[in-house]
C-alpha cells in the first residue's frame, strides 16, 4: 500500500530525504541542525559516520588521534587504498561530506581522554561511542555528565557486540563497571605510563559485519533521543546484547550506584571571554573571588604533576596534566631512574603557580573550570577557544 502511494508521488517533488520523511515521526529539519560527536574512527565509528552521513546529521565531529593502517580496511568503509598513512579523523569527515554534501564534517585530531574540553561536549546534542578502552569510555561518561549529555556506546569483539544507552541522571558507564573493569583500567593507567603507544593500539578482532550491526542499533537510538519530543521508547539506562553466533539478542537493565564518582552536574556554566592559551590561574581566582566574595578554591577535574623528585637527589618540575605524562617525562636526567611526581587538583589564591597559563600544564582548549567557595560552585567556559576547536562546523 505505502509502496503505491510512493510510486504516485511526481519525481519533481522529491529531494534526497523523502523515503526518510515518510516515517510519521520524522524530523528531517531537526537532524539537519543537530550536532553529533562520534569518538573513534575505527570499525564502528565507520558505520557511525557513515549512517550519520546518510541521515542528513548536520554537523560531525570525529576525534581519533590514529592514523590509517592497511588493516583498517576490511573493516572501513569511509577509507580507502589511497588514504593509507592519513589520520582516520581527517579521512573520515572527508568521506562523511562526499556521502552527503549537507552534512559538515570535522576533525579533532585529539586524545578523548586529555585534549578535548567540555565545551565541546556542551555544544553536543548526542555523542556517540566506537571505542576499544575502558579509559575513553569513562572519560567521555564524565564529560557527558558534567554537561548533561547523553551518550551511546557501542562495542564488538568478533561476531558479538553490545550497544548502550546512558542517559543523565539514569545510570551512567560507571555504574556498569565491575571491579574487574576498574582492576583492567588501573593497569591500563600503570602500563600507559611505560608503554603508552603500545597500549594505544587496538587489537581487538573485529568485522564490518558485527561493526554495522552494533552502530545501527547505536545510531538509531541516537535518531530516538534527538527525536525526544515523539515519545518513543529508547534504551536510556539499558544495554542491547549481541551474539552474534547464535543471532540472540536480549537487552539488561542498569541499576545506579549510589556511590558512582560519575554524576557530577555542572549546573551554573559561565561563558567567558576566556581561551586556556592566556588566561591564568590567578585571573579565574580574581574573577571567581569577585563573584562569590572571599576565598575560593579552582577545583580541577584532572591531576597536574607539578615536580618530581629522583632517589638521587635531583628535582625538576613537570606542570603537565597527570594523564598526559609519558615514562620518559618522569625518567631523571642524572641517573636514568624513574622519578616520584606530585600532583594536585586544587589551587587556591596561595599557590605558587597562579601566574601559570591552564594550557600550558595541559588543559585542554575550550575546557569548563570548577570554582568554589564552600559548597557554593560556579563554572567557568572558556568560551574564547569554541572558533579554534569548533569553528570548521559553523562555516
Ligand atoms: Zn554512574
Ligand atoms: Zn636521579
Amino acid at each position: 500500500m505505502s509502496m503505491d502511494i510512493e510510486f504516485e508521488k511526481n519525481d519533481f517533488e522529491e529531494n534526497r530525504y523523502s523515503r526518510l520523511e515518510l516515517i510519521p515521526w520524522w524530523n528531517q529539519e531537526l537532524l539537519h541542525n543537530s550536532t553529533v560527536m562520534v569518538v573513534g574512527a575505527g570499525a564502528i565509528g565507520n558505520e557511525l559516520i557513515k549512517n550519520l552521513a546518510l541521515l542528513g546529521v548536520g554537523k560531525i565531529v570525529i576525534v581519533d588521534m590514529d592514523k590509517i593502517e592497511q588493516t583498517n580496511l576490511t573493516r572501513s568503509i569511509l577509507y580507502r587504498m589511497k588514504d593509507v598513512g592519513k589520520y582516520k579523523s581527517e579521512a573520515a569527515a572527508q568521506s562523511a561530506m562526499e556521502i552527503n554534501p549537507d552534512v559538515r564534517a570535522i576533525c579533532l585530531n585529539s586524545n578523548i581522554v586529555t585534549d578535548i574540553g567540555l565545551g565541546v561536549f556542551r555544544q553536543m546534542d548526542v555523542v556517540l561511542g566506537g571505542l576499544d578502552n575502558r579509559e575513553a569510555r569513562l572519560a567521555i561518561n564524565q564529560s557527558c555528565y558534567k554537561v548533561n549529555k547523553p551518550w551511546i556506546d557501542g562495542a564488538i569483539e568478533v561476531l558479538n557486540g553490545f550497544a548502550r544507552v546512558f542517559v543523565p541522571p539514569g545510570p551512567c558507564y560507571e555504574c556498569t563497571m565491575t571491579e574487574t573493569d576498574w582492576r583492567l583500567i588501573n593497569k591500563r593507567k600503570s602500563c600507559a605510563l611505560l608503554t603508552h603507544d603500545q597500549m594505544l593500539e587496538g587489537k581487538t578482532p573485529t568485522t564490518p559485519t558485527s561493526s554495522s550491526v552494533i552502530a545501527g542499533i547505536q545510531v538509531q537510538e541516537m535518531l530516538k533521543l534527538l527525536h525526544n519530543d515523539r515519545n518513543l521508547p529508547t534504551l536510556a539506562g539499558k544495554g542491547y546484547v549481541f551474539n552474534g553466533l547464535t543471532h540472540d539478542s536480549f537487552v539488561v537493565e542498569y541499576q545506579q550506584k549510589e556511590d558512582c564518582m560519575s554524576h557530577d552536574l555542572y549546573e551554573d556554566i559561565r561563558e567567558m571571554p576566556w581561551s586556556a592559551r592566556t588566561v591564568s590561574f590567578g585571573d579565574i581566582i580574581e574573577e571567581a573571588s569577585r563573584e562569590l566574595g572571599g576565598s575560593v578554591v579552582i577545583e580541577l577535574d584532572r591531576d597536574i604533576a607539578t615536580t618530581a623528585t629522583c632517589v638521587c637527589g635531583h628535582k625538576k618540575d613537570i606542570f603537565n596534566t597527570v594523564n598526559r605524562l609519558r615514562g620518559k617525562d618522569i625518567v631523571c636526567e642524572k641517573c636514568g631512574k624513574s622519578m616520584q611526581f606530585e600532583a594536585i587538583h586544587t589551587v587556591t589564591a596561595d599557590s605558587d603557580f597562579l601566574g601559570r597559563k591552564l594550557f600550558d600544564v595541559g588543559l585542554p582548549l575550550y575546557h569548563i573550570i570548577a570554582v568554589r567557595k564552600g559548597m557554593k560552585y560556579i563554572y567557568y567556559e572558556l568560551s574564547a577557544d569554541k572558533d579554534e576547536v569548533l569553528g570548521g562546523l559553523f562555516e
